[in-house]
Parts: structure tokens; C-alpha cells; sequence
């Protein structure tokens, strides 16, 4: 059976958990950064399909939304006429 495994691993402690699922994953690094401040790493070992597109999204800010080319604020030539 395929499954998602991703890995946590402290950079500061021996901290250090293994997770099946993206979300758990991010809140233990989460927790764990607020709780003793640490810098926390994670890697993502396999992943089961479907989730590769969740995990690129979580990493990468790509939407449309973000890059909003027909903004007036960029426009090059506002006096144009
Ligand atoms: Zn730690």
C-alpha cells in the first residue's frame, strides 16, 4: 500500500515524528516551534496520490490570485494620453 509519509525532524532537539497525513504533520512542526522555540524541518518521504497537488500548494504560492498583472498599481504608463 502507497501512503503519505512525512517526516518531522527538529534542527535544535532529538524531536522527531513521522506522519501519514500533510496536516498532522504541519501542526506537530507547528506545535513544537511554539513550544520550545525550536527550528523544526520537515520532508516528505512519499506521497500518496492526490496529495502531491495539496503538498505543492502548501509550499508554493502559485494561485492566480497572487499574481495580479492587470493591477492599476503596476500599470507602466498611468498618464498615457
Ligand atoms: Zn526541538
Amino acid at each position: 500500500m502507497v501512503g503519505t509519509r512525512v517526516v518531522v525532524r527538529c534542527a535544535d532537539c532529538p524531536f522527531e515524528t513521522t506522519h501519514d497525513r500533510l496536516r498532522s504533520a504541519r501542526e506537530a512542526l507547528a506545535a513544537h516551534e511554539a513550544d520550545a522555540g525550536h527550528v523544526v524541518d520537515w520532508r516528505i518521504e512519499s506521497v500518496a496520490p492526490g496529495v502531491e497537488r495539496a503538498g505543492a500548494d502548501a509550499g508554493v504560492c502559485g494561485r492566480p490570485e497572487c499574481t495580479n498583472a492587470d493591477s492599476p498599481l503596476v500599470d507602466p504608463n498611468p498618464d498615457d494620453r
